[in-house]
Parts: C-alpha cells; sequence; structure tokens
C-alpha cells in the first residue's frame, strides 16, 4: 500500500463509462485526499473517479424476499375467464344441471369453473383455479 499522496494532475486508472473499461485517467480534482473527478486519457472525457479496486457487492441470485412467481398457463386463462363473470350467477353444481359450453357453476369443493366442454351425455370439463375436472352434468 502507496502512502504517496495523489494530487491533480497524477494519473491514475478508473473505470470509464464512455469506455466501458478501466483506462488510464488524469486527476482533474481532489476533495481533501481522494480522487474527486478524472479525465479519461482514452476517450477524453471526465467524470466522477470510481475506484476500480472496489467491487460493488451485489448479491446474486434471487433474494428470500422474492414472491416466486408461480401461475400457471391454466390458472392465468382460468382468472381471465372468472374475472368477467360475477359470482353471483354461477349455478350451483349438480349432477343433474344442464350446462352450456361458457356456463359457469359454483361447485362445492373446486369453488367457480367455466365449462370448457360437454361429453354427451352426461359429463362436461369444467376449468377451476385447480385445473380442468370431469363432472357428471346434464349435456343440454
Ligand atoms: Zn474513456
Amino acid at each position: 500500500m502507496s502512502n504517496k499522496q495523489l494530487s491533480a494532475g497524477d494519473h491514475i486508472t478508473s473505470k470509464c463509462t464512455k469506455c466501458k473499461d478501466t483506462t488510464n485517467h488524469t486527476i482533474v480534482a481532489m476533495v481533501e485526499n481522494t480522487v474527486a473527478r478524472v479525465q479519461c486519457n482514452t476517450c477524453g472525457g471526465t467524470h466522477n473517479y470510481r475506484d476500480a479496486s472496489i467491487k460493488k457487492s451485489v448479491p446474486r441470485g434471487k433474494t428470500s424476499t422474492a414472491k416466486p412467481v408461480k401461475s400457471s398457463k391454466i390458472e392465468t386463462d382460468w382468472e381471465n375467464r372468472i374475472n368477467t363473470v360475477n359470482p353471483a350467477e354461477a349455478t350451483p353444481y349438480t349432477i343433474k344441471m344442464v350446462v352450456n359450453i361458457g356456463d359457469i357453476i359454483q361447485h362445492p369443493t373446486f369453488g367457480l369453473g367455466c365449462v370448457m366442454n360437454t361429453i354427451k351425455p352426461n359429463k362436461m370439463e369444467v376449468s377451476f383455479r385447480s385445473g380442468i375436472k370431469l363432472l357428471r352434468c346434464q349435456v343440454a
């Protein structure tokens, strides 16, 4: 570690944002004993001094506070569909209900669902938040 005092006009290496590299610079201004501004000898630009020897401690990877992004396509489609309907208009599910594709039903276990497909004579595919279920019904 050198104790040589730096002063304006001295040469120093610094990170240059224009050159995107660590280049030789000439000290333009000092604040007390700290290099404040430097001029890049490569591009001639002046900027605040950045000590090339100090690495930013940027945490790698995800932080523990980042909430997991877990939204399957089925769930997104389901939400888009369900968001457009009034839950009060959903028909309570019974195995004798008569459905058409696009109907919204309220299932006691699975909750709100949208009829995706009907299979004669008595089955339907219903899209719930938890996924597509095959349920008994009456097909119109
Ligand atoms: Zn430069």
